[in-house]
């Protein structure tokens, strides 16, 4: 057998080009949040895949946001770099027939001596013939290690990719136990989830920045009790999340709880509250709260 290698993978890509999707693929659970708004993943998920031959550890990351200049964006954009220039190898994501200006600003930051270029969404190209040209002018922009169309959505080519990957890892043992999926607690998850179902239900009616906090997780024998905050911006935003009577916040709180209950395998209590915090991407302590800085 071929020696065991080992290393990081930052993934990167402007927003929407299907990085926590391919992350989901590449660690063959789902772990980060999917949602088809901008810019959702807030944290730098880590997944590990371990075969026999390798371990990846992957680094999401939630894209380079140029736009927005709060303290929150301004946090993640430093993450996103650092994590990009510590990996041994970048992602860089794509979408497949489609390289504009924000693509390019993204890969122009990109510091490592590896990138591999990967085409997703191959599954949305009406006429395959298209791709060989993407390849071919995309290939001029960089001197990549390798281009590996994928989809994340139906999965195609993803041991591939994987196959690549492992070629430009360092030999070195494992780092994380080989059932590890991530260095994340229950906890963060917990939230991820409950952030996850808020962007789903609520879509563009969300308030853009709003935050999950979780008060307290205890665990109660097989049960887990979480109690966790949605903060808003206004009080305005606070009956949009709640809904009529309090059923929509309602929805929300069950489809996260069975996902919680599905993730953890038990039984999950889940209350969640509404509050107001104004401002609240601007202050030093929330963000350290919510582990930004
Ligand atoms: P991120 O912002 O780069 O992390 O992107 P996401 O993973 O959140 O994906 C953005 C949107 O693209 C979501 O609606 C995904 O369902 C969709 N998407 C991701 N990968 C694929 C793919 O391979 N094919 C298609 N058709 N859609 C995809």
């Amino acid at each position: 057998m071929s020696a065991f290698r080992c290393g990081s993978i930052a993934i990167v890509g402007r927003p929407n080009t299907g990085k926590s999707s391919l992350l989901n693929g590449l660690v063959g659970q789902k772990l980060a949040i999917v949602s088809p708004k901008a810019q959702t993943t807030r944290h730098l998920v880590r997944g590990v895949r371990t075969t026999d031959d390798c371990q990846y550890i992957f680094v999401d990351s939630p894209g380079f946001q140029t736009r927005r200049r709060d303290a929150l964006h301004r946090t993640l954009n430093r993450r996103s770099d650092e994590a990009a220039r510590e990996a041994d190898v970048a992602l860089f994501v794509v979408e497949a027939g489609r390289f504009g200006d924000e693509d390019r600003a993204v890969l122009e930051r990109i510091t490592n001596d590896k990138v591999i270029a990967v085409v997703n969404k191959v599954d949305r190209l009406k006429d395959a013939k298209a791709l060989l040209p993407f390849l071919d002018s995309l290939a001029k922009e960089r001197e990549f290690a390798a281009l590996v169309p994928v989809s994340a959505r139906t999965g195609k080519n993803i041991d591939e990719l994987l196959r690549v990957v492992r070629e430009h890892l360092p030999q070195q043992p494992a780092i994380y136990p080989p059932d590890q999926l991530t260095d994340r607690d229950e906890r963060f998850f917990a939230a991820e989830i409950l952030r996850e179902k808020l962007f789903r239900t609520l879509g563009e009616d969300l308030p853009y920045r709003c935050e999950v906090v979780i008060d307290s997780f205890k665990e109660e024998g097989a049960l887990r009790r979480i109690e966790a905050t949605i903060l808003v911006e206004r009080e305005s935003q606070k009956p949009i999340v709640i809904g009529a009577k309090g059923e929509q916040l309602k929805r929300i709180a069950s489809a996260a709880r069975r996902d919680m209950e599905r993730l953890f395998g038990g039984k999950v209590y889940l209350g969640t509250w509404v509050k107001v915090r104004s401002g609240w991407t601007e202050d030093e302590r929330i963000l350290r709260q919510l582990g930004y800085s």
